[in-house]
């Protein structure tokens, strides 16, 4: 990107360029990165941008040693070509102050994360010991219940989204999480939430059994090891009993599957310690719960208490994969696993120091790219420069002596060392700690302050339906409305299924409460007419939505929807009453920039254009040959000036 922008790659090679910057999780181990940015923000990042961005304003035409200088000053920010020797990581004390967007972009087609995303909390009390997030997103914080309710109603105004996932490292934690469900469940009717993976043990019955109703995504759970004596030197703490406890609760409310993150090659691990898998996996078998358990190798990570363990090696990690996948051989199990070349490759960079600049420098002129994706990863790249440079690749997967220059001992994470030394010793001594959430156990980061948030959530606020709503949920009836609408232009392109979703979302988004049905899976009440095929534009397509009894369309909302629909599709206009009461006779123009010879009425000759008018089936044929520039249904009755008595 950078050289395709005409930007070299290097920092020391710049001069009147853009000023690039390096930020995320990867940038508090900055070093095998700092040779490609100017500038580094090492933590959470939304008001140091701020800060940037007004320096960068004052100091324009100032030369590059100017502007790198004062922006070095910067709390939490540093240019790596001024060495300065400690950084501390920025973190925001009140979430509910910081930005969040309510904004966000709408696809027009299917994509990951195609949903609105809000983030109830971030960091996470727990202590894994292995886990960096749980580490360098230190001190547990909440957005307080009211903000995200505000945060949801604007996103969901501006996006209709039929899903909402409530974002957080560990959301079972969230105080009043039984809120929030519960104000989704009663005030957007038929969208669904989300939420990431979860602790176990942290949702009540009561939760469960709201997600049950909302909920269209599967359960994910951190399960981590099976042995008790893992759990504990990795300072997991959960009570896989109380899952097991509620396995037909979970059936009987719809979930037939259940997704497992699980680790491999902790370095007390033993082979009997993967033993109770299969016994693990029994009384889901009997329910008729499905396990997709996802194995990923121990990456030990900078900034934790692990950061001085060894990698496992490569063989023993591959030979426990397979031992696993023997122990649940023929159980409803599905193993799936990281691989574990790029778990190696993940170590050595995490772990890394400034050669592996060079590395990335190498990889990107051996035309390496897209490296996550596995069909795109390739060992032997790696392989060769480390011959090439006679570095060991077991130099970066080694164990660290505690009394080591470590690369990243220059980012102050506020956790101290002392600490991360202590919870090592813990671990080696089969200790557990006490999570954030029940007491502090001296971290270091003093952060008293910041839990506040979370007594005040604590407070629930019960929410019940209105009475309106109570009567229409009692109620059979409901109202049915028939939109007609068109698509034009690049719109055509979009297909049958996505222009439903985005009608039903600018619907949603307007206020219009569309009703659903089905138990596990609900589905929005709606007709459609038959499906325009993708080229083809149109000026009477039909929608029908039946909605909640008290909830009428009226012309003000039609402009809403259409405010935000993209361009191309738009609602003409609408009657209470089904789709037959709409239904006409439709023809089809056709437009050819020169004459076509074939058996069409043709209409007129305007400005080079030809004009033909189509009846009846076959228009897909006429489309696939690519004779017409333009195909546009419409209703007979519309086509004016000419004839429509074939
Ligand atoms: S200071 Fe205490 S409560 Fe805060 S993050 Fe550290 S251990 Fe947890």
């Amino acid at each position: 990107m950078l050289e395709l922008s005409g930007i070299p790659l290097l920092s020391q090679n710049r001069d009147r360029h853009p000023i690039i910057i390096g930020g995320g999780p990867l940038m508090l181990n900055p070093k095998p990165y700092e040779k490609f940015f100017d500038l580094i923000v090492v933590g959470e990042g939304e008001n140091a941008l701020v800060s940037i961005l007004k320096m960068m304003k004052a100091l324009k035409g100032e030369d590059r040693i100017t502007r790198l200088k004062a922006l070095d000053a910067i709390d939490g920010v540093y240019a790596p070509l001024l060495d300065k020797d400690r950084v501390r990581r920025l973190f925001v004390e009140d979430l509910d102050t910081s930005y969040h967007p309510v904004h966000p972009p709408i696809p027009v087609v299917g994509s990951i994360h195609n949903r609105l995303n809000i983030e109830i909390s971030r960091g996470c009390g727990n202590g894994c010991r292995f886990c960096l997030a749980g580490f360098i997103y230190r001190p547990y914080r909440e957005r307080s219940f009211s903000k995200v309710k505000e945060l949801i109603d604007k996103g969901m105004r501006n996006t209709g989204f039929e899903e909402i996932s409530l974002l957080s490292l560990s959301s079972g934690d969230y105080s009043n999480l039984h809120g929030l469900i519960s104000y989704i469940r009663d005030t957007y009717k038929g969208t669904s939430v989300s939420l990431p993976s979860l602790k176990i043990g942290s949702l009540n019955e009561d939760e469960i059994g709201i997600l049950g109703n909302i909920a269209r995504t599967g359960l994910t759970f951190a399960l981590e090891a099976i042995s008790p004596e893992i759990r504990i030197r990795i300072n997991k703490q959960i009570e896989i009993d109380g899952l097991v406890r509620n396995l037909s609760f979970l059936r009987k409310l719809g979930w037939r599957r259940i997704k497992l993150y699980y680790m491999v090659g902790f370095p007390w691990e033993e082979d009997d310690d993967f033993k109770n898998l299969r016994e693990f996996a029994l009384p889901f078998e009997k329910e008729g719960i499905d396990i997709i358990l996802s194995l990923s190798p121990f990456v030990p990570k900078p900034h934790t208490p692990f950061q001085w363990l060894p990698m496992e090696d490569e063989s023993i990690l591959r030979e426990k994969i397979f031992m696993v996948k023997r122990i649940l051989k023929g159980k409803r199990v599905r193993v799936k696993y990281r691989d574990i070349e790029t778990s190696i490759a993940e170590a050595i960079v995490s772990r890394g120091d400034e050669r592996l600049s060079d590395l990335f420098e190498f990889l990107v002129r051996r035309g390496a790219k897209l490296e996550a994706w596995r069909e795109f990863f390739n060992s032997e790249l790696y392989n060769e420069w480390f011959n090439t440079m006679g570095i060991q690749k077991k130099e970066y997967l080694r164990g660290r002596e505690l009394d080591e220059k470590l690369p990243w001992d220059f980012i102050d994470t506020g956790v101290s060392k002392g600490f991360l030394m202590d919870e090592l010793r813990r671990a080696q001594n089969r200790q557990l700690t006490m999570d954030c959430y029940s007491g502090c156990a001296m971290c270091g980061l003093n952060c008293d302050a910041m839990m506040e948030h979370k007594a005040v959530n604590i407070e629930r606020i019960e929410l019940k339906p209105s009475a309106s709503e109570s009567e229409a949920q009692k109620s059979n009836q409901g109202f049915r409305y028939t939109f007609r609408y068109g698509k034009y232009g690049d719109a055509r392109y979009i297909g049958h299924l996505e222009t439903i979703n985005l009608l039903l979302r600018a619907m949603r988004s307007a206020g219009i409460s569309i009703r659903m049905h089905g138990k596990y899976h609900p589905m929005p009440k709606i007709s459609l007419s038959e499906a325009l095929p993708v080229g083809i534009e149109s000026t009477c397509e039909l929608i029908e939505i039946e909605t909640d009894m008290g909830v009428l369309v009226y012309d003000k909302m039609v402009k809403e929807i259409n405010r935000i629909l993209p361009k191309g599709i738009k609602i003409i206009e609408f009657i209470k009453g089904s789709i037959p009461n709409m239904v006409r006779e439709y023809s089809y123009i056709l437009i050819a920039e020169k004459e076509v010879d074939m058996l069409l009425w043709r209409m007129q000759n305007k400005k080079g254009r030809y004009f033909y008018i189509w009846k009846g089936r076959g228009v897909k044929g006429l489309l696939t040959k690519g004779i017409f520039t333009r195909i546009i249904k419409m209703e007979d009755r519309r086509i004016h000036g000419i004839r429509v008595d074939y």
